[in-house]
């Protein structure tokens, strides 16, 4: 296990492809174990899965490759969240609904953090945010 790694990524599907089976080549080609944080299927328009995939760096890397021969878009979550720090107001409102430690108070600065590596995409920030802080890219 000392060699795994984890990423989360952001799976955009064409329209009429979100019924690829694509969970199933990253366990079974790629030997990965997967989370499916979010899913969204459209017929019409396009699609969109949030995973969580754990395996060897290799493993991922190869699967990423894979999945760009699919026609799937993949983002790769460290850089498709963010809190935008000009426009929070820092009321902490978020920090009490996160289920997870990826937003917190500084209790020295007592301004809010955002560690990505620690959300789960569960959406609660971005729901209730009075200001839409919290950006979402692939989500807009
Ligand atoms: S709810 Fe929005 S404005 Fe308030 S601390 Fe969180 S990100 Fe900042
Ligand atoms: S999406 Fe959920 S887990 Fe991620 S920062 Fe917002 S409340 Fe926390």
């Amino acid at each position: 296990m000392a060699d795994k790694i984890s990423k989360k990524w952001v799976l955009q599907f064409p329209p009429n492809q979100v019924d690829k089976p694509i969970a199933y080549h990253l366990v079974k080609d790629f030997n990965l174990v997967i989370n499916i944080l979010q899913a969204s299927a459209h017929e019409e328009k396009e699609s969109f899965m949030i995973v969580e995939v754990i395996g060897r760096k290799k493993d991922i890397d190869n699967a990423f490759d894979f999945l760009q021969t699919q026609e799937i878009e993949v983002v790769d979550m460290e850089k498709g969240i963010t809190l935008n720090v000009n426009t929070c107001i820092h009321c902490g409102l978020c920090v009490g609904l996160c289920p997870t430690t990826a937003l917190t108070i500084d209790p020295k600065t007592h301004e809010v953090c955002f560690e990505k590596k620690d959300c789960v995409v569960c959406d609660l920030c971005l729901k209730y945010c009075p200001v839409a802080a919290i950006e979402m890219e692939f989500l807009k």
